[in-house]
């Protein structure tokens, strides 16, 4: 038997599953069938209001939608956040339907040239990411007769420790080497471009607490180092974000307060030269992973030599981060509850595993379940960031999971 993640709390100690206080059977014949992605909408209001709490006032918090670009849940946290980042063209079109461009961000390698141009017509910030993007949107803007915002992102020289996915310290597809930020900040301003910052991104999916801490020191005291080499204030700096969430045994969550208040000390104590400066972090999944719970029926239980399989309507394409096939390296157990008997005693111990026809497809590993029949749901937590749009939906196709927010 292997242990399974951390109920999030918002769930933790029902009996029978309920989202936004709703019994998850009603919410399933609203949303239609299974396998159907459940978002609290309170949970995520709740989660933002308490951030901002924690933060300094002066902070921005933005949202990254790639964790989670569902219309319904962008609507109710667009006006919640003080900016939105995206990282396509098609996440700008849905960011500048429900934010004004000002509050939205472009981020991301391999912008396209209909990219840009879009970002210029629509007055979003561009974050560069080469020099070569920024000769790009220079002649781009220069065609369309527009002022580009640019921020440089920064390839910072350290990396987010404890972090799932790093993306500083090191050669990267994303952002610019640091120390070649300087040269292309004076460019940007001698072309005339109304140049808008920095944007520092060291990592994603830390439980590192003291870690979060040291790295946006570290974070403002390079945007200060840059500023001054490049001679040049920065009207922001995106701080980056890689608050992560518990999805595995023995995972516990950060502490916001702590951070809120080394990132009030760290800005109080920062280089003249940002004295103006307004400053944002960005998160994804901390905004709205806990919120969602991915419900799925049992098809089937089987057994197959000592072991039991119960075998769901659901898989891997649509919560492929459960298969421990998104960005992990040992695989280990989701969050996995029955939704009708959350808290009953164990009667077996079985593997959750979908309906793709490959082995990959397991959910749940030897997990301690009790007694399960065909018609039962099982509820995986953690399922509101990643989920529907990080999966490989159309593989084997199957339909595509039901998305419901209460
Ligand atoms: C994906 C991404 C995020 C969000 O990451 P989370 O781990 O979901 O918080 C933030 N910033 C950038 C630049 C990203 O690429």
């Amino acid at each position: 038997m292997k242990p399974v993640g951390p109920i999030p709390p918002v769930f933790a100690g029902q009996r029978r599953l309920q989202v936004g206080g709703v019994d998850f059977a009603e919410l399933l014949a609203r949303a239609g069938d299974t396998p159907a992605f459940l978002y609290d909408g309170a949970a995520i209001a709740g989660r933002v209001a308490a951030l901002r709490a924690a933060l300094p006032p002066s902070v921005g918090i933005h949202y990254a939608i790639k964790a989670n670009p569902h219309a319904d849940v962008l609507a109710l946290i667009a006006p919640l956040v003080d900016g939105l980042d995206v990282a396509s063209g098609g996440e700008l079109a849905k960011a500048i339907a429900v934010k004004p461009a000002r509050a939205v961000s472009f981020a991301g390698p391999g912008k396209r040239d209909d990219e840009l141009a879009a970002t210029l017509e629509a007055s979003a910030t561009l974050h560069a990411e080469s020099e070569g993007e920024v000769e790009r949107t220079l002649a781009i803007a220069d065609r369309l007769g527009l002022t580009p915002r640019i921020a440089v992102r920064v390839n910072p020289d350290f990396e987010l420790r404890g972090s799932g996915m790093r993306m500083g310290g090191r050669a990267s597809p994303f952002g610019v080497d640091a120390a070649r930020v300087p040269t292309l900040v004076r460019h940007i301003v001698a072309a005339g471009a109304d140049w808008h910052g920095f944007h520092i991104f060291a990592g994603s999916q830390t439980l590192d607490t003291a870690a979060l801490i040291e790295t946006q020191a570290a974070t403002v005291t390079l945007a200060a180092r840059l500023s001054d080499a490049a001679g040049y204030a920065p009207a922001f700096v995106n701080l980056g974000g890689g608050f992560g969430i518990p999805y595995f045994p023995g995972d516990t969550p950060i502490d916001v307060t702590a951070i809120g208040v080394a990132l009030g000390d760290t800005l109080a104590a920062r280089d003249p030269i940002l004295s103006e400066t307004g400053f944002a972090i960005e998160l994804g999944r901390y905004l709205v992973g806990e919120a969602g719970v991915y419900c799925t029926r049992v098809v089937d239980v089987k057994r197959s030599g000592d072991e039991w399989f119960v075998v769901v309507d659901g898989g891997l394409h649509h919560q492929l981060a459960a298969s421990g096939n998104f960005g992990t390296v040992v695989r280990r157990n989701y969050p996995v509850a029955l939704a009708d008997r959350m808290n009953a005693d164990p009667a077996i111990t079985a593997s959750v595993v979908g309906c793709l026809c490959t082995p990959l497809d397991r959910l749940a590993d030897r997990i301690a379940l009790p007694a399960v029949s065909v018609g039962d749901t099982i509820a995986i937590f953690q399922a509101g960031a990643y989920g529907a749009t990080a999966s490989p939906q159309a593989f084997l196709g199957h339909p595509p999971a039901r998305e419901l927010l209460v």
